[in-house]
């Protein structure tokens, strides 16, 4: 019976080291990716749902490891935003996407450049001054910048959230609300914030045509968005049928894997098939 209480333990308490050493070595691997140049930015179309023209992309980071596999976000932004890693990894992204977004208007391409930012950063004091820096820097039109971020960031200092974004609009940069309808939080913000795009989660749009209550939602939040002077997108398409609904019901623009997966710049072209 000891023997077996102990070698109990002990299995506890490797597979805690393990997951110390694991979250040890990710942390490592952030840290000097940020130094070496190994953050890595995709981008995925997001099209015009009436005529499959490329409207904006959207910039997804990545990790690249020694051997050129990428690490997913999936895997590392928890780790990233506990240790505020996010930070510097979100302000590489910027200069990235930027760098990129100034090639293709120096090369007559006008798209908007979506980018996810964290609460962590967006209430970090430099976010919006590094910001309106890297624009500045890189020649950028604010108007072709949209920040993606999540209902989370209405749950504290509202009235701070509200201050920064109306100088981030003023300036002519977009905002738009990811996963929109996933945050369980009090529509009523949306009255207050300055927002110009619904982002439609893509747990909604998997699950059209197939289960109606899905299809309700989605035409809610498109006549919400469509009352309220906001766009919709819709992200997970991933057939064509999907594309034809969402279009029906409203939704502005689309995007997901029916158009395009997340890939290098110079793999993304200028129309879709719809
Ligand atoms: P998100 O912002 O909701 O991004 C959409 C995710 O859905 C992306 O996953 C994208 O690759 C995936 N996706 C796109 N189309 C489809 C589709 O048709 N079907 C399915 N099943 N998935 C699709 P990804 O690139 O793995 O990113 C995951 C999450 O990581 C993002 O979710 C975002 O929350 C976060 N993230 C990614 N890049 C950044 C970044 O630069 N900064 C921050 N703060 N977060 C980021
Ligand atoms: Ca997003
Ligand atoms: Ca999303
Ligand atoms: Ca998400």
């Amino acid at each position: 019976k000891t023997d077996v209480m102990r070698e109990g333990f002990c299995f506890y308490s490797e597979d805690m080291e393990s997951k110390f050493i694991s979250r040890r070595r990710l942390y490592m691997q952030l840290k000097s990716a940020i130094a070496a140049n190994n953050v890595i930015a995709l981008y995925q179309p997001i099209v015009d749902a009436n005529t499959g023209s490329l409207k904006a992309v959207e910039a997804l980071m990545r990790i690249r490891e020694q051997d050129d596999s990428l690490i997913s976000p999936i895997e590392f932004i928890p780790l990233a935003e506990e240790t505020r890693l996010i930070i510097p990894l979100g302000e590489r992204m910027i200069q990235l996407a930027f760098e990129q977004l100034k090639r293709w208007c120096d090369d007559g391409l006008n798209i908007r450049m979506c980018l996810n930012i964290s609460p962590i950063q967006f209430f970090d004091p430099h976010f919006v001054p590094f910001l309106l820096k890297a624009i500045d820097e890189y020649h950028i039109n604010p108007k072709m910048v949209e920040l993606e971020v999540t209902e989370s960031l209405m749950l504290d200092s509202l009235q701070q959230v509200i201050r920064d974004m109306e100088q981030l609009r003023e300036m002519g940069i977009s905002i738009s609300i990811d996963d929109f309808g996933t945050g369980f939080s009090c529509l009523s913000y949306l009255k207050e914030l300055p927002v110009d795009v619904l982002k439609i989660d893509k747990s909604f749009v998997a699950q059209l045509s197939i289960e109606k209550p899905d299809e309700i939602l989605v035409k809610t939040i498109t006549t919400l968005a469509q009352s309220m002077g906001l766009k919709s997108v819709a992200e997970g398409v991933e057939s064509l049928d999907q594309a034809r609904r969402l279009k029906e019901l409203g939704v502005s623009y689309l995007q997901g894997y029916y158009f395009s997966r997340p890939v290098m710049a110079n793999e993304v072209r200028g129309s879709y098939d719809l």
